[in-house]
């Protein structure tokens, strides 16, 4: 039996006063998402000495927005990008082995309606099967109808034929975003989420530093660091813009935005321990259907969108399509009143040129590092499953421009995020199943010791876990408890309103601050509202 470590306290008082200390940091991180967390977890675990800056909460922007699979892209491989598929095939393994708490192992299926569907997916998943190699899951398997059916019990049966059954991965992204900021912490990175990057500091040309608020308090910081990050997502063209200011030079923007919505719906729709998967939609998308933390999530869509809202919102056609498309393949359908929450992400995807007009679904899924003349340090686009192959790529970039000096190799490939040490029965629980105590992996005893263990709030959120929520993993809202340590607000939005008060009633009594229980019902209301149906 594996004794858990005590949790580390992440007090805020302690992490300004931190910030506000005269230094030279060796890297400095602006942005607290998938990416900038890898990179912060990467540098820190070479032993630099690392800060990050998040201007919200730990993965309030994309990284909590995600389908939740770790996965090495089937549809890149009908692209025939395979080395893209390769490394997040390995990526995914490492995963899994790494965040056993967060992430495990997913079977899909792909039904077939007609006659060819069964052969060529079939062949085309033994390929991803072979590219996986020892990573791999489990085998391809071909199912007859009676089969697919067991799989998918609400599969519509009308002119099924068959399916084809592979493996992926699924995670929580937001409690991953997490376990990566706390991991970093326990190697001594310095990080804080509320505190926004303002401006970049330049000397001689060259950038030295960086100047950031605390969004609570209005304090202003200036950080030094040899080399900055901007791992700021769909926002880093406002940096770079900066950036190429100063220097008197302008900049082409490198992101072009794509946004993506999912549903979430009861599980009654797909009573399932299986992912369904339907690879071409009628105009030609993917769509998933995954069971997720007792509820399943149906999406995605890609739509350009130049606006770069904090929270964007659906458009009409969106849901239409997710609902239509549902519709053809699942028996009972759900329909608009069976929404239990709606959100959406935007995808930093990487432009090759800036063309106007380009689609979106064209665009590179493969990440970008860029290093600027005055040395901003820019990277973005990828996936989630690859956020640790992009940080050991940044922190090479930094090497070859002279910014860090080598002093160890990358260090993460078998480091256990926080949580994911313990043995197998602590870890291995079911992501499909109800949220609750299983997510904290070997922590739990840790949170089940505090007061409240036993007094739930809802399935799977007790007191207990609230101030854990504030204790040790950085939340100071009532949103960031409900939407990101919990994921309520993603999974059922009304049940996350009705919690709100109590949340921040017990927040409050930990941090002695605003909880900012009212923004968060508005919120909520936002994640239950569906746009009007297109005339
Ligand atoms: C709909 C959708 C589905 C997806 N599904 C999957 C999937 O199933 N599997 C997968 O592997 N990948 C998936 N992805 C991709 C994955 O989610 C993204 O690649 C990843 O989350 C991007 O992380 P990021 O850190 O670059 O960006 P973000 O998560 O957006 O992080 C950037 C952060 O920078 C912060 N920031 C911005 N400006 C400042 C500033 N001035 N100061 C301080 N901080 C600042 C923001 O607040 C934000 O938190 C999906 C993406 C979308 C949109």
């Amino acid at each position: 039996m594996v004794s858990p470590a005590a949790p580390q306290l992440t007090l805020r008082a302690e992490l300004l006063a931190r910030l506000a200390e005269p230094r030279v940091f060796d890297v400095a991180i602006i942005g607290g998402g998938a990416t900038g967390l890898g990179v912060a977890l990467d540098a820190a675990a070479r032993g630099f000495s690392v800060v990050l800056v998040e201007s919200h909460d730990f993965a309030k922007g994309t990284s909590s927005r995600s389908t939740k699979l770790v996965h090495g892209g089937v549809r890149y491989l009908a692209q025939g990008n395979i080395s893209l598929v390769r490394e997040a095939l390995h990526e995914r393994s490492t995963l899994l082995r790494n965040a056993p708490h967060l992430a495990q192992p997913l079977p899909f299926v792909m039904p077939s309606y007609a006659w060819w569907q069964t052969p060529f997916y079939g062949l085309g998943l033994k390929a991803y099967d072979l590219l996986a190699g020892r990573a791999g899951l489990g085998p391809t398997e071909f199912l007859s109808r009676s089969r697919t059916q067991a799989c998918l019990p609400n599969l519509q049966p009308r002119g099924l034929q068959g399916g084809v059954k592979y493996w992926d991965g699924q995670f929580d992204d937001a409690r991953l975003a997490l376990a990566l900021a706390r991991t970093a912490a326990s190697r001594g990175a310095l990080l804080v989420n509320y505190c926004a990057a303002t401006g970049l500091l330049h000397e001689a040309g060259k950038l030295v530093g960086l100047r950031c608020e605390d969004r609570e308090s209005g304090q202003g910081y200036t950080l030094r660091a040899a080399c900055v990050i901007n791992a700021t997502g769909v926002w880093v063209d406002e940096l770079r813009q900066q950036d190429g200011e100063v220097l008197g030079r302008p900049v082409r923007p490198l992101v072009a935005p794509s946004q993506g919505v999912h549903i979430a719906v009861d599980r009654a729709f797909m009573p399932a321990e299986h992912a369904l998967l339907v690879p071409h939609t009628a105009d030609g998308r993917v769509l998933f259907a995954v069971p997720w933390l007792g509820k399943v999530i149906l999406g995605t869509t890609d739509t350009p969108r130049a606006d770069l809202a904090r929270e964007p919102r659906p458009f009409s056609q969106e849901i239409e399509f997710i609902l239509g498309e549902s519709a053809r393949y699942l028996y009972r359908a759900p329909t608009r009143a069976d929404v239990k929450s709606v959100w959406v992400g935007l995808r930093p995807l990487v432009k090759p040129r800036a063309e106007e007009g380009e689609h979106t679904q064209g665009l590179s899924r493969e990440h970008t590092v860029l290093v600027s003349r005055s040395g901003l340090v820019t990277v973005t686009g990828g996936k989630w499953t690859t956020y640790r192959a992009m940080a050991e790529d940044v922190l090479e970039r930094c090497f070859k421009a002279g910014l860090l000096v080598r002093a160890a190799a990358g260090a993460t490939t078998d480091l256990k995020l926080t949580g994911g040490a313990g043995s197998p029965d602590q870890v291995r629980p079911a992501i499909s199943a109800a949220p609750g105590i299983h997510l904290y992996g070997d922590e739990a005893p840790s949170v089940q010791a505090l007061p409240g263990a036993q007094r739930w709030l809802t399935e799977g959120l007790s007191e207990a876990m609230v101030r854990f929520a504030a204790r040790c993993e950085y939340a100071r809202t009532t949103e960031d408890v409900l939407a990101r340590r919990s994921r309520l607000l993603f999974l059922d939005a009304s049940l996350a309103a009705g919690l709100a008060e109590e949340v921040g009633r017990i927040l409050a009594q930990e941090t002695g601050g605003d909880p900012q229980t009212p923004a968060f019902r508005d919120l909520a209301q936002e994640y239950l509202h569906l746009p009007d149906q297109a005339a």
